[in-house]
């Protein structure tokens, strides 16, 4: 099965610039959703070859832009970006603890697209359409199942929802990508939201800085300025992906005004090495983005074979703190199954608490005590 983006929702014409591969409407077009073009590309082992087959029948759908393509090693099944966007024969097995929606996000949808968890924010999910198709996605269940970008018409009752309850002041526009829409529905779905006085700022939420990192022209930075407070939340997963072009993106972005925050998901083979995430988190920074979450992979469907355990996760942590400065450093998030929220874990540092007294310990193990000041009489 190959899930053609719609030329329309694009805003893709006869223009010449398709046959460019630095034009992302190119490389959307190019996208490889077919087991002898990816064939052509890479080297395939038996359980990738199973897994495009599965993917291509009735499992989570392939697609992978030529830039993000050429990022894989050609030989080596356990390249970490063929990790995460070749699908492989694991992806059938189901697991203990295994969800189709780890997030609850069907249970919480209080609109048509629009799912609360929280009582301040509220994601919009505005496409089921990505550039690529990230094989450890929260949303498999949805994204990429058809129907393209959603029209605003059908975001009419989401943005009814918003206007009668104030007190959702923060909205998430994510998907599916929202950035593989056209600049002109990204600017009409922003303008919308502007409308609503009590959303203050808008999060879009997009992986296309690392796997189409074309898209982001200038016009499109211009499109996002639709809404006067937005934020692009994007993904990078490994230092690879921070090439001249992915860093150009991001550096288009942020000169524009636009502040741009990192979610990286802790993966199997991936990332799952201290000095990775080191190499990772300092490239961001000096990318001028912000390294904002680790996130403990949700339990998602299939899965299984790329998530750790979270002590994993809180080694990491113990060992990237003191090495690297607060501003390189995420917070090691857990999304709690069933859509409960997120819950920040960590290596423990406070070592013992009496009256007044707090023994810490720390980077370099060393136990040191914390007065507290006296009560004012
Ligand atoms: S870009 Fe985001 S929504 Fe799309 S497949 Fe990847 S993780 Fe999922």
């Amino acid at each position: 099965m190959t899930l053609p983006i719609a030329r329309g929702v694009l805003g893709l014409g006869s223009n010449e610039d398709l046959y460019d591969p630095a034009n992302w409407q190119h490389q959307v077009r190019h996208a490889v959703t077919s087991l002898p073009a990816l064939e052509a590309a890479l080297v395939l082992d038996e359980s990738e070859r199973q897994g495009v087959a599965r993917a291509l029948g009735d499992g989570f759908p392939m697609s992978i832009t030529p830039y993000y393509l050429g990022l894989c090693d050609k030989h080596d099944p356990r390249c970490p970006i063929r990790l995460q966007c070749v699908p492989r024969i694991e992806e059938a097995r189901e697991a203990r603890g295994d969800l189709r929606d780890p997030l609850g996000e069907e249970a919480h949808e209080v609109a048509p697209s629009l799912v609360q968890r929280y009582p301040d924010r509220a994601l919009l999910l505005a496409t089921d359409r990505c550039s690529v198709y990230c094989r450890f996605c929260t949303r498999s269940r949805m994204v990429g199942g058809g129907g393209g970008a959603r029209p605003l018409a059908h975001l009419q009752g989401a943005f009814d929802y918003l206007r009668a309850h104030p007190e959702v002041q923060d909205v998430i526009v994510s998907g599916g990508d929202p950035l593989v829409m056209s600049d002109a529905r990204i600017a009409a779905l922003l303008t919308e939201l502007a409308s609503i006085e009590s959303v203050l700022y808008v999060r879009v939420a997009s992986r296309t800085p690392v796997t189409l990192p074309q898209r982001i022209t200038p016009e499109l930075c211009q499109a996002l300025r639709a809404h006067p407070a937005v934020w692009l939340m994007t993904h990078f997963n490994h230092p690879k992906e921070l090439t001249s072009q992915s860093r150009a993106a991001c550096a288009r972005l942020v000169d524009h005004g636009i502040p741009v925050m990192n979610q990286t998901v802790l993966l199997r083979g991936v990332n799952d090495q201290a000095s990775t995430l080191e190499q990772l988190f300092r490239g961001l920074v000096r990318a001028r983005v912000r390294p904002y979450y680790l996130l403990q992979a949700d339990p998602v469907r299939g899965t299984s074979h790329l998530r750790t355990p979270i002590a994993t996760g809180v080694e990491l942590m113990a060992q990237l703190q003191g090495r690297l400065s607060g501003i390189a450093l995420p917070k090691l998030i857990v999304d709690t199954p069933g859509g409960k929220g997120k819950v920040p874990i960590g290596p423990d540092y406070v070592v013992a608490q009496h009256a007044g007294t707090t023994t810490l310990r720390t980077f370099r193990g060393e136990l040191v005590d914390y007065i507290d000041p006296e009560t004012p009489s």
